[in-house]
Order: structure tokens, then C-alpha cells, then sequence
């Protein structure tokens, strides 16, 4: 059967990880969260005082950092970075914080693109972020556009910071979210936006389970139409 790729983009918690999780799943696909991949990045630049000002800095930090995911015995996907799993680490709000400015230089851009292409060369993989259908991967056979009120992303992120122990206030999220929202799309380098041929699915008032069923019927039709 031929395979695609899939490119999920979209605003911060509007279910584009959960969903891509579970469509990769149902057909057998990788799936890369390159939001992890920016969180990586940004937590090595935290850990080692690497100044985002500074060119050289960003440079050499670049040289020193690998990032890999690998899968963990009960099946979850973990992101690794020099090694060392940072899977919950990243997910921090101290992380958050800092990650849109990290992920705004354009050095670090460049490095992340290059692997995601590499991750995609054979097809067969669900990949979401906030460039994915415009600028890793604008000839993917499916491109989605996910969007949802603020204060749902919020709440949605309030729940998995608790579920992790990290109790925060709705407002700290929000404001975040809020902050994200601005860096991703008023940036210079590949600024968040929907490409002209990705589907828009807003997920405010939608189910995981119906994301991940309104997915899997636009990646069958997606599927069929490149067997063709
Ligand atoms: O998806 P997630 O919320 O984990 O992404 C964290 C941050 O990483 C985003 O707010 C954005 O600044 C950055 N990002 C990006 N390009 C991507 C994926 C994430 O700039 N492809």
C-alpha cells in the first residue's frame, strides 16, 4: 500500500500530538512531535546558559546537543536528548517559557528541518509542529490545521500538567499560551500559518476520538487517491 506523509500543524494544546499519536498508530506510521524537538533544544540552551543572542553560542550548542526519540516498554514515546530521557523534563512550564524564543532563531530552525526531512525520506509517518505542511514537508499528501479557542487549549494543558503533579494556575497557562501564540506567528523564520491546501479542523468542541476518526477517514482518502 502506498504510504504518505501527514503534516499536523497548528496551535499549542489543540490536541495535534494526542491525535497524530493515535493516527500514526492506527496505520502503522512513525510519528515525530518536533514540538519536543524545540523543547530539547530549548532545555539544553537552559541547562548550559547558551545565550540566544548570541550567534556563536547558538552555534556551537547546536554542535553538542542530539536529539532522538526511542519507544519505552509500556509503549510511550520518549524523547531523548545527549542520552539522557527528558521526556517530562520538556514538557515544564520553565520550558514552555523560553521555547518560542529558542525556536524563532533561525540556525536552530535549519538543524530540526534537515533531521525531520531525514525522518521522512521513506514515507509512512505522521509529523506534527507549526511548519510542517508549509515548510518540511509542503509536498505532503495530507496537510491538517488545527485550531481551538484559548481558554479550551488552556484548560486541556491545565489537565496535563496536573496528571503529571504540576499543579498551575489557569491564568499562568493561558498567558503562555497567549505568548506562544504571538512568537510562532509574528516571527521571521517559517512563522505558524496555515498552508492554502491543509484542512482546518478547530477541536474546541471535539473528542479525541472524533479527531482521531475525522483523521483517519481525510488520511484513507489521502491513501487512496495516491494508489491511484
Ligand atoms: O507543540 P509544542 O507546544 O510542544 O511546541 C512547543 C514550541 O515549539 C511551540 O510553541 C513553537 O514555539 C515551537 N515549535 C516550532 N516549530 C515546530 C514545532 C514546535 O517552532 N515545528
Amino acid at each position: 500500500m502506498s504510504k504518505i506523509i501527514i503534516a499536523i500543524d497548528g496551535y499549542s494544546s489543540c490536541g495535534k500530538s494526542t491525535t497524530a499519536k493515535n493516527v500514526a498508530s492506527k496505520l502503522g506510521y512513525a510519528y515525530i512531535d518536533t514540538g519536543a524537538m524545540y523543547r530539547a533544544v530549548t532545555l539544553f540552551f537552559i541547562q548550559n546558559h547558551v545565550s540566544v543572542t548570541n550567534p556563536k553560542e547558538v552555534h556551537t550548542a547546536l554542535g553538542q546537543l542530539s536529539i532522538e526519540f526511542r519507544k519505552s516498554e509500556e509503549g510511550r514515546n520518549e524523547t531523548f536528548l545527549n542520552g539522557l530521557c527528558v521526556e517530562d523534563e520538556i514538557r515544564k512550564l520553565y520550558v514552555a517559557d523560553r521555547v518560542s524564543e529558542v525556536s524563532a532563531i533561525a540556525e536552530v530552525r535549519h538543524a530540526m528541518v534537515d533531521q525531520q526531512r531525514k525522518m521522512g525520506k521513506k514515507r509512512g509517518l505522521v509529523m506534527d509542529g507549526r511548519d510542517i505542511g508549509t515548510v518540511v514537508f509542503p509536498d505532503a499528501e495530507l496537510k491538517v490545521f488545527m485550531t481551538a479557542e484559548p481558554l479550551i487549549r488552556a484548560q486541556r494543558r491545565q489537565i496535563e500538567l496536573m496528571e503529571k503533579g504540576d499543579m498551575m494556575d489557569i491564568e499562568d497557562i493561558l498567558l503562555n499560551i497567549q505568548k506562544r501564540d504571538h512568537i510562532d506567528t509574528t516571527r521571521a523564520e517559517s512563522p505558524l500559518r496555515r498552508a492554502q491546501d491543509a484542512i482546518l479542523i478547530d477541536t474546541s468542541y471535539m473528542t479525541l476520538d472524533e479527531q482521531v476518526d475525522q483523521l483517519c477517514l481525510l488520511a484513507d482518502v489521502a491513501i487512496s487517491s495516491k494508489a491511484r
